[in-house]
C-alpha cells in the first residue's frame, strides 16, 4: 500500500515537472477537481483519441462519427431522466464536515444504502447524517438576464447527442443495422467528493459509441454483440500497454443494474488508490430512443430495408473515459530501474515511461552532442527531415546523459544523437528507450529505420 501511494505521488509530480498535467488555476490557489493538460499531456491525450477514432470509426464500415453541441434543449435532459435522476446520494460528517458518497461507503462496508448513516465517519469516526440526493448536472442560463429564462445544462454525458441525432444519421447516411454512432468530447458533473487526480473531475473527456441492433429475437442475439464488444474493448486496452491482470471485468448484478439495462460490465483498473471503474459496457435496450420518441413526438423508428417493417433499434453502449484512459496508460507505463550512469561503475534509478510507441508524445528526439554550430546545423536538418513523418523534439541543453533521462521520463522511444563523427561518417547514434541500446545508423538509412521501428 505504502509503495502504491508512493507511486501515485511520484507520477503526479513527474506529470507536473515534465509538462503532462498541471493543477487547474494553480496561481490562484487551484480549483478542486480540475486539471490542465500541458504540452506533452495534450499530445498524449490527442494520440489516444486519434488511435480510438482510427480503430473504431475510420477502420470500420459499420461506424460513423459525429460531434454534437454541449448545450442541448433542456427537454433532452428531462426525457433522458437526468433532471430527475442523475443524482448521487451524499452523507456529511456532523463532526468534521467531510462529505462522502453514501453508495461508495455502502459498497466499501458491505451494508445497504439506508444503513450508511449508522457507520462512523471514515475520517474522524464522527456521526454521519442521513443520505441526501444531490443532482450532478451543472446549470447555467442563456441570455443576459438569468431570471428571464429556464436553466440550460452543461451535458453530464455525451450519449444523448447521438440519440437525438439518430434520425438524422439514418436519413442522411444510408446505414444498415447493425451500425454505430461514435463521438468524443467534454462532459460535466458537479462531483462533490474527493477527486483522486484525473480519476474524478468536474469536467472530463469521454469517448463513446452507441451500437444499434435490430430488436433481438432472443437473449443470444444481443449477448453475441455484447461479447464482441467486450472483446474489442479488451484488445483496445491491450493496445494502450495495459496488461490483462491490471484490469478486472466486473459483472454488475441485481439492484446495482440500472432498471433499463439488461447487462452491464464495468471494466475496472487497479489504480494505486484501489480497483475502480475505467470503462463501462451496457446493453440499454430501446430505452433511450423510446424516451426521446415519446417526449419529442419525432418518429425515431428505423425502416427495415428487407421487410419494410418499422421498429426502434436496441443499443449497446461501450463508454471510455479519456482522462481515466490517460491515467491508466501512464500508470502502466511508469517504471523505475537501476541503470548505469555516465560515470563508469555507478548506478542510479532510471525513471522510464514505457508508453506504446504510437502514443508517445515525442517519438524521436534529436540531440546534438554539443552546441557547436556544425553539429547544430546538421542536427536541425535531420530533425526537420524526421519531422515530416514523426513527432520530433530537438534538444541541445545540458549533458547528453541528462537529456536521455528527460526523454526516458516523457516516454520517447528513440533518441538520435549527432556527434562529431557524424560530420565525417554520415551516421548517427540511435538510442532505444527500453533497452538503452545504442546503434550506429547511416543517415541515408535512418528514415526507413525509424519508419520500420515506429
Ligand atoms: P463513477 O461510478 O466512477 O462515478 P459512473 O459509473 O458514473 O462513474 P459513467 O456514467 O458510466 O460513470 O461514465 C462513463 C465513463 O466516464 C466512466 O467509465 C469513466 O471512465 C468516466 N467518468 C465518469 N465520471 C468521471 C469523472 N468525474 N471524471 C473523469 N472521468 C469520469
Amino acid at each position: 500500500m505504502q509503495k502504491k501511494e508512493n507511486k501515485m505521488e511520484k507520477l503526479v509530480s513527474l506529470a507536473k515537472r515534465r509538462g503532462f498535467v498541471y493543477p487547474g488555476s494553480e496561481i490562484y490557489g487551484g480549483l478542486a477537481n480540475t486539471w490542465d493538460y500541458g504540452p506533452y499531456g495534450v499530445q498524449l491525450k490527442k494520440n489516444i483519441i486519434d488511435a480510438w477514432w482510427r480503430r473504431f470509426v475510420e477502420n470500420r464500415l459499420d461506424m460513423v462519427g459525429m460531434d454534437s453541441a454541449i448545450f442541448m434543449n433542456p427537454k433532452v435532459w428531462e426525457a433522458s431522466g437526468h433532471v430527475d435522476n442523475f443524482t448521487d446520494p451524499l452523507v456529511d460528517c456532523k463532526e468534521c464536515k467531510e462529505r462522502f458518497r453514501a453508495d461508495h461507503l455502502a459498497e466499501e462496508n458491505g451494508v445497504a444504502l439506508d444503513e450508511v448513516a449508522k457507520l462512523p465517519c471514515p475520517n474522524c469516526k464522527g456521526e454521519l447524517t442521513e443520505p441526501r440526493t444531490f443532482n450532478l448536472m451543472f446549470e447555467t442560463h442563456i441570455g443576459p438576464v438569468s431570471s428571464d429564462n429556464k436553466p440550460v445544462y452543461l451535458r453530464g454525458e455525451i450519449a444523448q447527442g447521438m440519440f437525438v441525432n439518430f434520425k438524422n444519421v439514418i436519413d442522411t447516411m444510408r446505414m444498415k443495422l447493425p451500425f454505430g454512432i461514435a463521438q468524443y468530447g467534454k462532459a460535466f458533473r458537479n462531483e462533490i467528493t474527493a477527486g483522486n487526480y484525473l480519476f474524478r473531475q468536474i469536467e472530463f473527456n469521454l469517448m463513446e459509441f452507441e451500437y444499434f441492433i435490430a430488436p433481438p429475437k432472443s437473449d443470444e442475439d444481443w449477448q453475441k454483440v455484447f461479447e464482441e464488444w467486450l472483446g474489442e474493448m479488451k484488445e483496445w486496452i491491450r493496445s494502450l500497454g495495459i496488461k490483462d491482470d491490471e484490469v478486472y471485468f466486473h459483472e454488475i448484478e441485481g439492484d446495482d443494474l440500472a432498471h433499463y439495462s439488461k447487462r452491464t460490465v464495468d471494466i475496472e483498473y487497479h489504480y494505486p488508490f484501489g480497483l475502480k471503474e475505467l470503462y463501462g459496457l451496457a446493453y440499454r435496450t430501446d430505452h433511450d430512443l423510446k424516451n426521446h420518441m415519446e417526449a419529442s413526438g419525432a418518429d425515431m423508428r428505423y425502416t427495415d430495408p428487407n421487410t419494410g417493417e418499422k421498429y426502434l433499434p436496441h443499443v449497446i453502449e461501450p463508454s471510455f473515459g479519456i482522462d481515466r484512459t490517460f491515467l491508466a496508460t501512464i500508470l502502466s507505463a511508469y517504471d523505475e530501474e537501476e541503470a548505469p550512469t555516465a560515470n563508469d561503475g555507478e548506478v542510479e534509478t532510471r525513471v522510464v515511461m514505457r508508453l506504446p510507441k504510437h502514443l508517445a508524445p515525442v517519438q524521436v528526439a534529436v540531440l546534438p552532442l554539443s552546441k557547436k554550430e556544425p553539429l547544430q546545423v546538421k542536427a536541425k536538418e535531420i530533425a526537420k527531415a524526421i519531422g515530416q513523418k514523426q513527432r520530433i523534439e530537438y534538444d541541445e541543453s545540458g549533458s547528453i546523459g541528462k537529456r536521455y533521462r528527460r526523454q526516458d521520463e516523457i516516454g520517447t522511444p528513440y533518441c538520435v544523437t549527432v556527434d562529431f563523427d557524424t560530420l565525417e561518417d554520415g551516421a548517427v547514434t540511435v538510442r532505444d528507450r527500453d533497452t538503452m541500446r545504442q546503434d550506429r545508423v547511416a543517415i541515408v538509412e535512418l528514415y526507413d529505420w525509424l519508419a520500420r521501428n515506429l
